[in-house]
């Protein structure tokens, strides 16, 4: 079972919030999207791979102390290394794909729009 970040208390992975001390566990209130953070409050984006490779366009970046998306650079090294076996990962959520893309999302909307004004 997963640990609290702050208090280290056991909580359960759908869990929304730590029940010991209310810390906020998961983002948008869905179990399924994880709200990354440390427990000494450190910037993420240090050791984030999306920050390495210069692809977070994250408003929060470069001094995100809670992400979704957060990646470790160790972890992803490790992984293309071959050290770790990727474990299947499932498709990712709607409300991961909307915050991750979500400009390009409303300009492709507005375009669309537009463009079926013009047409019709
Ligand atoms: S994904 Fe999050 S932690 Fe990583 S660089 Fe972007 S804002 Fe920072
Ligand atoms: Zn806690």
């Amino acid at each position: 079972m997963p640990l609290c970040p702050r208090c280290e208390h056991q909580v359960k992975p759908t869990d929304l919030v730590c029940s010991r001390c209310r810390l906020q566990l998961k983002a948008h209130g869905h179990p399924s999207i994880e709200l990354h953070q440390t427990s000494t409050g450190e910037i993420l984006c240090k050791t984030c791979a999306y920050d390495a490779d210069d692809t977070c366009t994250f408003p929060q970046r470069p001094h995100a102390q809670t992400c979704t998306l957060y990646q470790s650079i160790t972890a992803e090294a490790e992984r293309e290394k071959g050290q770790v076996r990727s474990p299947v990962s499932p498709p990712p959520s709607l409300g991961l794909i909307w915050q991750r893309y979500r400009v390009w999302i409303i300009l492709l909307a507005i375009f669309g729009i537009s463009l079926l004004i013009t047409v019709f």
